[in-house]
Parts: C-alpha cells; sequence; structure tokens
C-alpha cells in the first residue's frame, strides 16, 4: 500500500522518522513518502527506518506556498534532498517563521493567554518549524481548547484573531525547486483550499504548465470528493497521488496507511515516478 503524505517531528509531526517508519509498516504500507513541511531534515532517519522494514521510502517534502493569495500545499516527491537550490529554496521558506510565532503569540497575549511563544516552542521538534499546528498543541494543554481542531476554529484559522498571514514561496518556484532535484511535483489537499471551481481550473492549468505533475486524488481530507478530482487528473493531464496527511496518533486525524484504492481511470504518480528512474515500484 502506498502512503505519499504524512509528518514527523522535524516538522508539525509528533513521532520520529523511526517511529512513523514502523507505524507505517505496522499497518500494511509497503511505499512511504515523508513529507514535512519545507525541511528534508528526518529523511536520513526515517531511509534507515524503512530499511530495517523492508519498506521502500519516497524522498519527499511538503512546500507551503502563497497563490494569489491564498495558502497552497505542494508535496515534492523523488526529490534529492542534497539538491542546492531546492535547499536554498526550502531554508528562504522557512526563515519567516520565528518571526511569524511571535507574532501569533503577541496575537494570543492580547487575548489574555500569556506564554504562547515558549510553549508551543516546547512542541516544536524542529524549532526553526515552528508553526500553527505547535501553538494549537499548547493551546490545548493549556486547557484553552478541547482539541487541536479547535484551536484553528477560534484562534489559528485563516479568519481567526491570532492568524498572522504569511508570504510564502510562489508556486513557480516551488514546482522549480521539486523538478530541479530530480521530483514531481503534486498539489496536496485539494479540497482544503477556499478556491471556486473557476480558480482551481485556473490554478490547475497553471501548475500543469510550470510542470506540475500531480493532484492527491485520495487524502484524508475529501473523500467525498475524490471522483471530482480524477476528473481534474484527466481533464489537465495530471498524475494521481495518495497520501494520509498524517500527523500524530493522538490527534483524529487520519492514521498512516488504510487508504482507498486510486479510482479507475487515472495514472498513479507512482508509475510517472518510476518512470522517471525513481526507485519505486509501478504498481
Ligand atoms: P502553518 O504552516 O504553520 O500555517 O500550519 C499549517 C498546519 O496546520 C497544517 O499543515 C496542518 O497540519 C495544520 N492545520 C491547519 N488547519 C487545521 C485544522 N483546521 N485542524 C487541525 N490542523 C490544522
Ligand atoms: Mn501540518
Ligand atoms: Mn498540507
Ligand atoms: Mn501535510
Amino acid at each position: 500500500m502506498f502512503d505519499l503524505h504524512c509528518h514527523s517531528v522535524h516538522s508539525d509531526g509528533t513521532l520520529t522518522p523511526a517511529d512513523l517508519v514502523a507505524r507505517a509498516a505496522l499497518r500494511g504500507v509497503t511505499v512511504l513518502a515523508l513529507t514535512d513541511h519545507d525541511d528534508t531534515g528526518g529523511l536520513a532517519a526515517a531511509r534507515a527506518a524503512a530499511g530495517e522494514h523492508n519498506m521502500r521510502l519516497i524522498d519527499g517534502v511538503e512546500i507551503s506556498v502563497t497563490w494569489r493569495g491564498c495558502t497552497l500545499h505542494v508535496v515534492g516527491l523523488g526529490i534529492d534532498p542534497r539538491n542546492a537550490a531546492l535547499q536554498a529554496g526550502l531554508a528562504a521558506t522557512r526563515s519567516g517563521r520565528v518571526e511569524r510565532a511571535r507574532r501569533m503569540a503577541a496575537a494570543l497575549d492580547e487575548l489574555g493567554i500569556a506564554g504562547s511563544f515558549e510553549g508551543a516552542r516546547r512542541f516544536a521538534g524542529n524549532p526553526q518549524m515552528i508553526g500553527r499546528t505547535h501553538f494549537a498543541r499548547f493551546l490545548k494543554q493549556r486547557g484553552v481548547v478541547k482539541d487541536i481542531n479547535a484551536a484553528f476554529k477560534r484562534f489559528l484559522g485563516s479568519s481567526q484573531p491570532c492568524y498572522v498571514p504569511q508570504l510564502w514561496a510562489s508556486l513557480d518556484d516551488a514546482v522549480r525547486w521539486i523538478n530541479g532535484s530530480g521530483g514531481v511535483a503534486v498539489i496536496a489537499h485539494p479540497d482544503r483550499y477556499p478556491l471556486d471551481s473557476a480558480l482551481m481550473r485556473e490554478l490547475l492549468a497553471e501548475f500543469s504548465d510550470l510542470g506540475g505533475a500531480a493532484i492527491e486524488v485520495i487524502s484524508s481530507n475529501h473523500r467525498h470528493r475524490c471522483r471530482e478530482f480524477a476528473e481534474y487528473t484527466r481533464h489537465y493531464g495530471l498524475a494521481a497521488s495518495t497520501g494520509s496527511d498524517f500527523h500524530s496518533p493522538e490527534e483524529g486525524y487520519h492514521d498512516i496507511g488504510s487508504l482507498p484504492a486510486l479510482p479507475a481511470g487515472v495514472t498513479p504518480v507512482w508509475q510517472m515516478l518510476a518512470e522517471s528512474g525513481i526507485p519505486c515500484p509501478a504498481s
């Protein structure tokens, strides 16, 4: 079973790469891509662990992108983490996070919730990658909210009082960094964006023109829209990917693995990976 999207403590997951790989193996995953946000620091440990579990590891990353004022996530699969242009791009994308976290903490301070910068940082395994999920965990720990979803609903979501907008990478740069390092670019969880169907079509046309390769047709975020996204892949000549976007065993997100099969009539992204010479079974 393929699972081509998940997170470790190197971004906002809670498991180490080794524990993540072990959990994936136990749950029947045979090909796993670790796709931490804007950082590839977990890949070496994940690869070592995958070797012990007879699992194929695909080197991945999930790049934060700003497109027409909207935050999108673009997954790179089969990237080369040693590629200098990719690493420079990821470093630039990460660079505003600490300042942004200070501004989120200031906004929480104003609401009478003190100490959130230090509190969130304690949850960030990778201090450079401090983000909203770490603040959500802090708010839960403090007892301000009952779960992390509520933290996004009340404080951290894009129209909530502690949201701090950020200018991430451009779509063009993200696709170029991924392709330039030998990987393929995938639009992550397409249902999560506030785009109507006209804008979604513009995004996919632009992504395809830039050399983007695939869309996540199966994602734990959108089981009910999978036929619609399958249709988009055919229309824009894109392949179809599948990933749980797993972050933590405790947070009620979908677990790693156990994803439904891709619908018939799409080109699986792993076929494309195999054709690009990335070691990956084609089925
Ligand atoms: P950031 O990159 O710091 O803006 O954080 C984005 C991360 O927040 C995403 O990758 C998700 O892991 C998490 N996230 C976003 N919205 C929600 C939500 N409604 N519930 C739980 N987690 C969320
Ligand atoms: Mn995340
Ligand atoms: Mn994402
Ligand atoms: Mn993700």
